[in-house]
């Protein structure tokens, strides 16, 4: 069984619409594929609806967590009921606030000599949950970088850089909670991505552990064989299951569907803890 728990679409700052996203994940080998789009479900029915032969869904969702008073991170929710109320309202909060934000980046580019538009920003992002990495192909049009991840240094983009603007991101404890009490399951998204910006420490780790935690994303592309090794380690003693995702974001990011995996057992142990949603089969 080939698993991949972690892919982005166009319903986010991926490029491959959720059609088109579980048809090649089909054509690359995978048995189960998630699609955990950023702060949003929005793409889980037409994924849902193309789903080819063969190939399991798992729906889910990357939610924008903030944790030791200003640490941005990511919290992977999986198989949780989208209905919800109070976990379906935060996510509406973190998408307004996306909008205010990337407009605010867009300003900033624009005062700092970069000729984008918020017309054409919100044109790449086509409806889906706007973010950075739509900025940045804006900049990259404008000729004003090379690719998406020169946008993503402290002259531009990048967590402080010059037009970095901030948005409103759910505590990550809270989003543990809100999760699971929508009946899903938490698995914090690359808890290691130091080349991102700054990460939580393992006391932290450990008190989402507390708040509920089901696990963590340990092998990633962000994550050297030093950091994979530490955060396996962490799991253990914390009894946390352990992932691994190709965090698949289409052409924003150089990584295929299915090049990292997770096991079936850690996968079985996720869809057995959560009741919200069923993985789907066509
Ligand atoms: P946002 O959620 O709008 O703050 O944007 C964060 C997204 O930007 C992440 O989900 C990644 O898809 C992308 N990203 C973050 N860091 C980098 C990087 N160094 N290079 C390319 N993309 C990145
Ligand atoms: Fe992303
Ligand atoms: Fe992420
Ligand atoms: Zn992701």
């Amino acid at each position: 069984m080939r698993i991949d728990l972690h892919t982005h679409s166009t319903a986010s700052d991926g490029t491959d619409a959720p059609a088109d996203l579980v048809r090649k994940a089909r054509a690359a080998g995978l048995d189960v594929v998630a699609l955990t789009d950023h702060d949003t479900t929005a793409g889980w029915a037409e994924a849902a609806e193309a789903l080819p032969d063969g190939l399991t869904l798992v729906r889910g969702a990357e939610i924008s967590c903030v944790a030791e008073g200003g640490i941005s991170l990511h919290m992977l929710g999986y198989l949780f009921d989208p209905a919800e109320p109070k976990f379906a309202r935060a996510r509406e909060l973190v998408r307004t606030d996306r909008v205010r934000r990337a407009e605010a980046m867009v300003a900033r580019c624009r005062e700092l000599g970069a000729p984008i538009t918020w017309e054409r920003v919100r044109e790449i992002a086509g409806g889906g949950a706007v973010g950075r990495p739509h900025v940045a192909t804006a900049l990259v049009e404008a000729g004003v970088v090379a690719d998406v991840s020169a946008a993503f240094t402290p002259e531009w983009l990048r967590d402080g850089g010059r037009a970095f603007v901030g948005k409103y991101e759910i505590e990550a404890a809270d989003a543990v909670r809100l999760i699971t009490g929508a009946g899903g399951a938490a698995v914090f998204a690359h808890p290691g991505a130091v080349t991102r910006g700054r990460t939580v420490s393992d006391a932290t780790i450990a008190e989402l552990a507390e708040a509920g935690l089901a696990g963590i994303e340990v092998d990633h592309m962000d994550h050297d064989d030093t950091m994979r090794a530490h955060l396996r380690g962490l799991a253990g003693e914390l009894r946390l299951i352990t992932t691994g995702s190709s965090d698949y974001h289409g052409t924003r990011k150089t990584i295929n569907l299915g090049e990292i995996t997770t096991d079936p057992e850690s996968y079985g142990a996720i869809a057995e803890l959560a009741t919200g949603a069923r993985p789907l089969t066509p």
